[in-house]
């Protein structure tokens, strides 16, 4: 009933408990925002929303990019709170970066899920959509990303991704492989994006501003 995994069951529990809560919130609040939207469909409309979209992409990005330098960079896997969950699984993936390929969506995703519920809840008690749809959409579209990240991630690491997948990532619509090996071909210190990649070309920048 759990599926296949490698650790301690009461943690597989927990990651199914944030996945059941997330789809529980961010299901309702997306499907309140569609509908508030598209009561209001018009081309400029429909513009907004894309442009909406994209942005949260983007600041998807760039999160992953800051919270990825920040824990190949500062802290140990024995750094009290921090050290175990989150910096040893990043050292780890330098080391070995196909073991991430290996676990399934709730092995590889639910992390990430967990991080969004504290944004996803407050949205789902307080965002008021009929008057704030916009900021739904661009909420939505923000925890998105952040979910896909890890997916992302994986499948700039698989030799085979699904066909869609691949279309996308050789369009530069998602992390392509070319643009994550390079992060895995040096000395780890460039293309720490791993949603989309290309606020690398910001990030990128900032980070040789700190090598100066
Ligand atoms: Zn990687
Ligand atoms: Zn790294």
């Amino acid at each position: 009933m759990l599926g296949t995994y490698d650790y301690p069951t009461s943690h597989r529990v927990f990651e199914f408990v944030s996945v059941g809560a997330f789809l529980g919130f961010a299901g309702v609040l997306t499907w309140q925002v569609a509908l508030e939207v598209s009561e209001r469909v018009s081309l400029p409309i429909g513009v907004l929303v894309v442009m909406l979209i994209v942005a949260a992409y983007a600041v998807a990005d760039l999160a992953s990019g800051i919270v990825h330098f920040l824990l190949d960079n500062f802290g140990s896997p024995e750094t009290p709170v921090i050290g175990q969950k989150f910096v040893k699984p990043f050292r780890d993936h330098h080391v070995d970066p196909m073991a991430m390929t290996q676990g399934d969506f709730i092995a590889v995703n639910a992390d990430n899920v967990f991080v969004c519920l504290p944004v996803i809840i407050p949205a789902f008690f307080f965002l008021d959509a009929a008057h704030h749809p916009y900021s739904g959409v661009f909420i939505v579209g923000l925890v998105a990303g952040v979910i896909m990240t890890n997916q992302l991630h994986k499948w700039a690491h698989m030799p085979a991704v699904p066909r869609l997948v691949a279309a996308a990532q050789s369009k530069g619509i998602v992390l392509s492989k070319q643009h994550h090996s390079v992060h895995h071909s040096g000395e780890y210190d460039r293309n720490y994006c791993i949603t989309w990649g290309r606020l690398d070309s910001l990030l990128n920048r900032l980070v040789a501003l700190r090598e100066r």
